[in-house]
């Protein structure tokens, strides 16, 4: 079978290429690729980025995939659209217990956190740009009736947003800034709209305006080019706000979010960067400021994301920016890389 292989560390070294479809075991399926996308993690494997020394080339990528079974022990599945979990959790650790498989790292801890062990298909194992993918049977999630297949391509990407939103104590009628306007923050935001925001203002640097634009066709209600100016700014535009989610990834934002955040209000870390930041001790005690971080994607998050897109209130299709055949990857990654705006899909 053809598959987008990366094959070494160093930066675009990507090509299609043929390779050996592996067996399917009886507690496998056996799934024939439609749509992949191309996500931020992508696109640093593929530009060589530090950060992503627990990767071993060559690999194929992709964890943001959607086909068809076309095998599988149970009859009933075989023609099914589904969309693959990427994570292989270890099921039994207090994280996993808990519905947290993001969190899993087999039951060891670490001081230093990295990206837990259960992270698999397209990072630690072979992933889902490729025409066929193997994967056992909890892998899988049939997607209901009536989702694209664009849509159900970028469920994944989407229901990292969700997890993130996830971890605010209120959606509806709330105040919300998102900072970044890449691909998750957009999903966040379109999230933001179909669960009843209240106001929704994203946040971009120079050279994000067609970014921006695709924030207005999603539904945000401001958006803003940041610059010196911008907390004055967007202090005019709301006497404080609920809830900030950073997807920049910028060190910078979250000193710049307590200042704009309500007391009581929540600051969600989405984007990464490995750089320090200052936070004003007194600003987070006397605001009662609450200050999480987001990464990944649940089985249920995933679950809800896709029921979600069964739900004209949330503009997921907005989201799509180009789709490509897969023997065009190398071109589809240098688009991805140079500021799309939205999801760039890779067609099978
Ligand atoms: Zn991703
Ligand atoms: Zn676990």
């Amino acid at each position: 079978m053809k598959a987008v292989v990366k094959h070494s560390n160093q930066p675009g070294d990507l090509s299609v290429k043929n390779i050996p479809l592996k067996d399917r075991s009886k507690d496998e399926v056996l799934v024939k690729i439609n749509m992949a996308s191309i996500c931020g993690s992508d696109l640093h494997m593929y530009a060589g980025h530090s950060g992503y020394d627990w990767i071993t080339y060559p690999l194929v990528l992709g964890h943001e995939m959607t086909g068809e079974v076309e095998d599988a022990e149970d009859a009933s599945l075989i023609g099914r659209c589904v969309v693959i979990n990427p994570y292989i959790p270890c099921g039994k650790c207090e994280h996993c217990l808990d519905g947290r498989e993001n969190q899993c790292d087999n039951g060891q801890f670490f001081s230093k956190k990295v990206a837990p062990a259960s992270l698999n298909y397209g990072f630690r194992e072979n992933g889902g740009m490729a025409e066929y993918i193997v994967v056992p049977n909890e892998n899988i999630m049939l997607l209901p009736e009536k989702v694209p297949n664009e849509v159900a391509a970028i469920s994944e990407a989407l229901a990292v947003g969700l997890t993130a939103i996830e971890k605010v104590k209120d959606v509806q009628g709330k105040s919300f800034v998102v900072f970044g306007p890449g691909p998750i923050g957009l999903g966040i935001a379109s999230l933001l709209k179909g669960l009843g925001a209240g106001k929704i203002i994203m946040i971009g640097i120079p050279g994000d305006e067609k970014r921006l634009e695709t924030a207005e066709q999603v539904g945000v209600d401001e958006t803003v080019i940041s610059d010196e100016a911008l907390t004055d700014q967007l202090l005019q535009l709301s006497n404080g706000y609920d809830v900030i989610f950073d997807c920049s990834g910028h060190h910078s934002v979250p000193n710049q979010a307590v200042k704009l955040l309500k007391k009581g209000g929540e600051l969600v870390l989405v984007g990464i960067s490995t750089q320090e930041f200052q936070l004003q001790m007194d600003q987070i005690v006397r605001g009662e400021i609450s200050v999480y971080g987001s990464y990944g994607i649940t089985r249920s998050t995933f679950n809800r994301v896709l029921e979600y897109a069964t739900d004209s209130a949330f503009p997921f299709n907005q989201l799509i920016s180009k789709v490509y055949s897969f023997e065009d990857a190398k071109e589809a990654f240098d688009f991805a890389q140079n500021q799309a705006n939205g999801k760039v899909i890779l067609q099978f």
